[in-house]
């Protein structure tokens, strides 16, 4: 297919790091980036390294169900994913990049008459916030969705929350389209260089070690996803994160059968299908903590059961692929993004098994706060204090498992 195209040229520079800088951000993935961009463009900053111990979109940017939603419960949650879904719609005319993010509609399933209710709840809050939700019963669902199976008697169908505007995008375009915009802007993408120390001297950060050499920055921005805890330490710090691995799976190439993003919290379950024409499906937490990119057959046999349970046709299906990605789960499931108590040294973390759909608005927040050193006002309610005084943000509770 590439024949003829020769001469490719680099979408950005592969510089050296220099000695100092303004700004380094730990880790390229979607939220580094798109920090790193953010600070350059809304705020002027540009002589930032964005320091990726990797390749750029190796990480769970590259990894995850590329579910992209404005359905929170809470406040704090609310006005966040809504900034979010927002700058998601303008995303590639901003970038200049085709991120292929398509609003298909996402519907959360219920089956109870409980359920019902606290969806009903949910989706008046959605509105409220100036997103969109349509309550959906069961015949409602049968229209958008008739390939469910709807004589399923341990979870029958009762209807779903629709959400018109949520849907997908494809993840390693978000990455690079962000990294390339980055660039573009003077930001040095720095690949394959480990951050392996934070120095601190008198409580004020001084800058990083990295397997390539010292670099001094005054402000440091720690945003490594499932590292965020071993990163953490090396400033002396003790975060209230857990890392736990989610798994994915996709099937092979089928023509377009499912239109929608489809959310079965109570088999924690939830089914897309890519424009290339793999299902995509994935479930809940392997729930033990590990580092490791890969998850266990258990979690798989959960998954293909509730999926199956839900949508017997699946079973026709073959699972082309499977892989998983460390998730930093905090006690309420919700973000940070926050000082820390060094001076000049930022985190952005927790984002759980959701923070994809984060990843614009966490840029837009977390360079916000580590250019004026005071949070962005979606962003407030998301410190660490949180876990100290108890007022934690626990959407889940409130809102039924969703896990994507
Ligand atoms: P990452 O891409 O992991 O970036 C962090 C980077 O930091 C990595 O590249 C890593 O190499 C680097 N790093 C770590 N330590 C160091 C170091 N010492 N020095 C230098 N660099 C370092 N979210 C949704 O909203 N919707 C979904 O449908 C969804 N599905 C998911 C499905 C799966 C299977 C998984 C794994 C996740 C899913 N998520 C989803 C969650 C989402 O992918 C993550 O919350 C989000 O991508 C995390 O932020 P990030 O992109 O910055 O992380």
């Amino acid at each position: 297919g590439l024949t003829g195209n020769k001469g490719w040229r680099p979408v950005w520079r592969d510089p050296e790091p220099k000695s100092e800088y303004d700004v380094i951000i730990i880790g390229g993935g979607g939220h580094g980036l798109s920090t790193a961009y953010y600070l350059a463009k809304n705020h002027g900053i540009t002589n930032i390294a964005v320091i990726e111990k990797g390749y750029i979109g190796g990480g769970n940017v590259g990894r995850n169900t590329t579910i992209v939603r404005a359905n929170y419960f809470l406040p704090g949650n609310s006005e966040f994913y809504s900034h979010s879904l927002k700058l998601w719609e303008d995303m590639e005319q901003d970038l200049n990049y085709n991120t292929m993010h398509s609003g298909r509609g996402l519907i959360n399933l219920f089956h109870s008459d409980g359920q019902r209710d606290s969806f009903a709840r949910r989706g008046n809050m959605m509105c409220n916030q100036g997103d969109d939700a349509i309550l959906l019963d069961r015949e409602g669902v049968r229209k958008h969705l008739p390939y469910l199976d709807f004589e399923n008697h341990r979870f029958p169908v009762y209807g779903g929350l629709y959400h018109p505007r949520g849907g997908t995008a494809r993840h390693d375009a978000v990455a690079w389209g962000y990294a390339r915009a980055a660039d573009q802007l003077g930001v040095d993408l720095i690949q394959q260089c480990e951050v392996t120390g934070i120095d601190v001297k008198d409580g004020v950060v001084q800058g990083v070690q990295t397997s390539r050499g010292a670099i001094r920055a005054k402000r440091v921005g720690i945003v490594v996803a499932g590292r965020s805890s071993q990163v953490a330490a090396m400033a002396g710090l003790e975060v209230p994160i857990e890392s736990h691995i989610l798994q994915a799976f996709v099937s092979e190439g089928l023509k377009p059968a499912v239109d929608h993003v489809v959310s079965f919290g109570m088999g924690h379950f939830y089914l897309s299908q890519s424009d290339k024409g793999g299902l995509v499906f994935g479930g809940d937490l392997d729930f033990y903590a590990s580092y490791a990119q890969r998850g266990n057959l258990p979690m798989m046999e959960h998954v293909m059961e509730a999926g199956m349970s839900l949508v017997p046709a699946l079973g026709k299906a073959k699972v082309l692929r499977s892989w998983g990605g460390i998730m930093d789960m905090t006690p309420d499931g919700s973000f940070i993004i926050d000082r820390t108590k060094v001076e000049g040294l930022y985190m952005d973390c927790g984002w759980c098994y959701g923070g994809f759909k984060a990843v614009p608005a966490s840029g837009w927040c977390m360079a916000h706060l580590m250019a004026e050193d005071k949070p962005h006002e979606v962003a407030k309610k998301h410190t660490f204090d949180r876990f100290r005084t108890g007022e934690g943000i626990m959407d889940e509770e409130g809102t039924g498992s969703q896990h994507n």
